[in-house]
């Protein structure tokens, strides 16, 4: 096993919240997401070309950062939970203001409470005539969940995922409640985090998307993710840019494993290339013997 050192107060310092979008189908998850990259990862950079990596970071115009996993739906976010990786640290729930709460708002409710992350609601599609915002904020009271222009505490804001309005300040009160998490990492340290997605990509080999949670990580450091493990040999951020280090809450494409390893599983770097392998070969052969009891049974 890996035992990881508790880190000395002094040595944290602020990181960027990680957001994860959820919400019903077709109330405007994806439209929120692609909203938000092209407004903050495209605008201004030449070429404009944006990699689909699973998670992009942006940067608000008074500097302050969020990281977003880009794959709308609780699907991933349970996936990631069920294999002990808890990530997010804010949700925002989307629902269509044309529309109402709907059972897979619920699930994403309860998925956030049951994870103990807080929520921040995006009452979607106010672009539209059909829209009522506040027949939606009145079905969030009847299950207890008073926002705050209805005298709650839960942050919400009205937004048009199409045109874009409200949405800066519902990015704004993600800050918000990410200072009340006071949330910090220390970036002095070897990177640990977790994997957001991996594919074989022909000619670059296996490309992995990992969300630096802890420690920084750099070019040349020796990486154990699951059951696959290898020297990074590039890095390169949701605008296909290359980089150099990676610190806390920033989501980096990676080359250099020898394998693809599976979403929510935790990533370590190693000083000991040695130590690595060995527990990436023990992992592997552990999963041999519970195939082979698996199939017998
Ligand atoms: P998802 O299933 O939650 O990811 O929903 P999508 O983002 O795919 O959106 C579903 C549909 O609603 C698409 O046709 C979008 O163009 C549309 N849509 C999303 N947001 C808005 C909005 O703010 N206003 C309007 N008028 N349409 C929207």
């Amino acid at each position: 096993s890996i035992t990881e050192v508790e880190d000395n107060e002094e040595d944290l310092e602020t990181r960027a919240p990680i957001v994860t979008v959820m919400g019903h189908v077709d109330h405007g998850k994806t439209s929120l997401l692609d909203y938000i990259r092209e407004e903050n990862v495209i605008a201004g950079e030449s070429g404009g070309i944006t990699q689909h990596i699973g998670a992009y970071g942006v940067t608000l115009d008074n500097g302050q950062r969020i990281a977003f996993l880009d794959t709308p739906g609780h699907e991933a976010f349970t996936a990631m939970r069920a294999r002990g990786a808890q990530v997010t640290d804010i949700a925002i729930i989307v629902i269509a203001a044309d529309d109402d709460v709907m059972p897979q708002t619920k699930e994403a409710i309860s998925h956030a409470q049951a994870a103990g992350v807080p929520i921040v609601f995006a009452i979607n599609k106010v672009d539209k005539p059909t829209a009522n915002p506040d027949k939606v904020k009145e079905s969030l009271a009847n299950m207890n969940l008073l926002v705050e222009d209805w005298g709650g505490k839960i942050q919400s804001h009205d937004i048009s995922a199409k045109t874009g309005l409200g949405v800066q300040e519902l990015l704004e009160k993600v800050i918000l409640e990410a200072e009340l998490l006071d949330l910090k990492a220390n970036p002095n340290k070897p990177a640990v985090g977790t994997v957001v997605e991996a594919y074989l990509d022909k000619g670059r080999g296996y490309v992995s998307t990992i969300l630096v949670e802890a420690g920084t990580l750099k070019i040349g450091d020796y990486v154990l993710a699951g059951r696959t493990h290898g020297k990074v040999k590039a890095m390169h951020d949701e605008r296909g840019k290359v980089i150099e280090i990676a610190g806390p809450s920033t989501p980096v494409s990676i080359l250099g494993l020898d394998g693809a390893p599976q979403a929510g599983d935790k990533f370590h770097v190693f000083e000991d290339e040695r130590e690595a392998k060995d527990i990436a070969a023990k992992r592997t052969q552990l999963q041999r013997e519970q195939s082979v009891r698996t199939q017998k049974t």
